[in-house]
């Protein structure tokens, strides 16, 4: 009987915190993690990225990362596993790409998921990807999270704090 009352105690913590949104303690979560794979990020040149959500014992964690390339990262979802929101850093700097902001790729992946995503790019900025609304939002600024080395400042024009999909795809055909 215990056994059955956690298992229901636990579907109703998932469920209910789904609803809620994104909460404190998962954007600390998200925080500490990408933070923690930024030096790896930079040193290979390539993505890592991850989930983020409640496991059978309605824990909010973090999966472990996996390695993409310098554009794309395609996490594993566990079994047992509900996933609130996707997370991946976005490489080394290269002066090639528009980093510092998410891609509309991003935003539509996590749509097509039903999860909201958190970023790390390489000049230390943390990004929301809130997929219910369609648009992005900086979580923090520039250099909130660790930066790449040869990360040049300024390198992807004025960053917003927020930009609708259509704004983003403004954005990025900038360059
Ligand atoms: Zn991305």
């Amino acid at each position: 009987m215990r056994h059955f009352f956690s298992i229901i105690t636990g579907f109703f913590a998932v469920f209910g915190t789904g609803l809620a949104g994104q909460s404190a303690e998962e954007i600390l979560l998200a925080r500490k993690t990408l933070s923690a794979l930024q030096a790896q990020s930079f040193a290979k040149q390539r993505e890592f990225c991850g989930y983020i959500g409640y496991n059978s014992k309605g824990e909010l964690i973090a999966t472990p990362a996996v390695g993409g390339d310098i554009a794309s990262c395609n996490p594993i979802l566990p079994l047992d596993f509900a996933p609130t929101a996707s997370y991946h850093t976005h490489g080394g700097f290269d002066p090639e790409y528009i980093s510092e902001v998410p891609s509309d790729i991003d935003l539509d992946g996590d749509r097509s998921e039903r999860v909201n995503g958190y970023i790390a790019t390489p000049g230390g900025r943390f990004w929301f990807v809130g997929s219910n609304r369609m648009e992005v939002r900086q979580l923090c600024g520039a250099a909130c999270l660790p930066v790449a080395p040869n990360f040049v400042k300024g390198a992807d024009g004025y960053i917003a704090l927020r930009y609708s999909r259509d704004a983003l795809l403004r954005k990025l055909g900038d360059y």
